[in-house]
């Protein structure tokens, strides 16, 4: 269907996937005038999820490590907004915007579904409600507000008699993520706490919790038992074979039947495919959706899919390729091609890679990485993990910035500083806050409530 002589594509999701789908077709499809693309996503930037921890850490500036979507795109149109469904038979996008969160039906001819994954509670008590969790900027900047936050109030002398708890800190899965987030972590409140005086390294406590037998289990065994022994040297303690059972307000409770008494842990040990994909009616495994080798999905004709949420087959091994950015990315470009090969009726190249190598930070200027099947440890593997990484990053403006925060950050110390995005008093809150006192000091009872976060 053509309205308007316009053929429409709506690429879902800018994140590794969408975003690298939607720059190849910036300079193919998007030049042509009878083609409209449009990227919807829900922030108005592209993660580099890679180096999240690092701003969960304080290694990085908040920013850095994102990009305007609109500054990576020149012809391909940008629209801020939630996806909310997908109506595969008459062919449109249901997406929320706006302060009110009005709605709009956006039709397309060719879906590009790019949602991703999130974060997967597997309904144990307590975690939705109480966990950090890491997988959005706004994740990265609260979980670093958190371990701030908790370090303040344990320094206080009325919090004496609590501060193992408020000192305590367990992150949950030995992946990738988990793995580099408490390596960061514990880097971090290890540094910061020499500027609160009632403190000191002792009080530490920063547990890792496992469910398998070795940490990293992507990497292989050699290189996870010795990410295991260069993070016990720092103190962390790991917990291989335990898995998480719920959370209270009084700490994380084992497998073991142990419980960890903590104010603060960070979930990292389970992902699920998009919700938005439920109702979709094309054919899915654990939710995620079966496309061909060329990226569509030959269940929903003009629905096309990519990234965490798809499952594409990898002919080289029989099985499906790893939901990782590097897969992501490449195929976006191949789905880019096979997209303008449709509507242009060329030939379409099956998406065919194999992983080149994985890297991951454990602190300390260490890391461990598998490239080419050679394995690197300490130094080296730091070394190429930020070579790597940097190269990725979008935009030369973004790598100077991470590359000069990277250097100064030799020189200098960790920021402490909490970013809280509450509005600062006014002189109506603080007028109110007085009259209710007052009214209070005479006895009488207040019907006025101080506003917002007046303190
Ligand atoms: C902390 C962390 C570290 C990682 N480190 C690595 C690493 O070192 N190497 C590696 O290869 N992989 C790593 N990954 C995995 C990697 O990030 C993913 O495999 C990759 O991002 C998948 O790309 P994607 O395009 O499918 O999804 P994403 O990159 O997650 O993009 C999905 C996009 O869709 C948007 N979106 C979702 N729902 C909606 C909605 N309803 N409406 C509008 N927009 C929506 C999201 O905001 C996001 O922008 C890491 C992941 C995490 C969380």
């Amino acid at each position: 269907m053509v309205v308007d002589g316009k053929i429409r594509i709506l690429i879902l999701g800018g994140g590794f996937g969408g975003l690298h789908a939607a720059i190849h077709l910036d300079s193919t499809l998007a030049r042509s005038p009878n083609v409209e693309i449009t990227l919807i996503n829900r922030d108005n930037f592209f993660l580099f999820t890679p180096m999240l921890h690092e701003v969960a850490a304080s290694d990085l500036d908040l920013t850095n490590i994102v990009n305007p979507l609109r500054q990576l795109l020149r012809r391909v149109n940008f629209f801020a907004g939630e996806v909310e469904a997908i109506d595969v038979d008459r062919k449109q996008v249901r997406v929320s915007h706006g302060v009110d969160h009005h709605h709009h039906d956006l039709a397309y001819d060719h879906l590009v579904i790019g949602l991703g994954s999130v974060t997967n509670f597997f309904n144990l008590p307590g975690l939705a409600e109480r966990a950090l969790t890491m997988k959005s900027l706004g994740d990265a900047i609260h979980v670093r507000n958190q371990l701030i936050a908790l370090l303040e109030e344990a320094d206080t002398e009325c919090c004496a008699d609590i501060r193992g708890p408020l000192l305590t800190f367990v992150v949950a899965g030995g992946g990738f993520a988990g793995v580099e987030t408490v390596a960061a972590v514990n880097d971090f409140i290890r540094h910061a706490v020499r500027f609160y005086g009632n403190l000191g390294g002792d009080c530490l406590r920063v547990v890792l919790i496992h469910s398998g037998p070795v940490i990293l289990p992507e990497l292989g065994e050699q290189l996870g038992q010795y990410a295991q022994k260069e993070l016990t040297k720092r103190k962390i303690e790991i917990r291989v074979g335990t898995r998480v059972s719920g959370l209270t307000d009084r700490g994380v409770a084992l497998s073991t039947g142990e419980m960890i008494e903590t104010r603060a842990l960070i979930w990292t040990a389970g992902t699920s495919p998009n919700p938005v994909l439920l109702d979709l009616p094309c054919e899915k495994e654990h939710g995620r959706l079966k496309v061909n080798e060329n990226l569509q999905v030959p269940s929903c004709p003009g629905v096309w899919a990519l990234g965490d949420c798809a499952l594409i087959p990898d002919a080289k091994s029989g099985g499906y390729h790893p939901p990782t950015a590097q897969h992501a990315l490449r195929e976006g470009k191949i789905l880019a091609h096979n997209l303008t090969a449709a509507v242009r009726n060329r030939t379409m190249r099956p998406f065919s890679f194999s992983t080149i190598g994985q890297l991951a930070a454990i602190g300390q200027r260490a890391g461990v990485a598998r490239i080419f099947g050679i394995n690197f440890s300490g130094f080296l593997a730091w070394w190429l993990w930020r070579t790597i990484y940097l190269s990725k990053l979008p935009r030369f403006e973004k790598k100077l910035r991470v590359a000069f925060d990277w250097t100064l950050d030799l020189v200098f110390g960790k920021d402490l500083v909490q970013f809280q995005t509450f509005r600062a008093p006014t002189i109506s809150m603080k007028q109110e806050s007085i009259d209710r006192q007052s009214a209070l000091a005479s006895g009488g009872s207040s019907d006025t409530k101080v506003k917002g976060n007046y303190r």
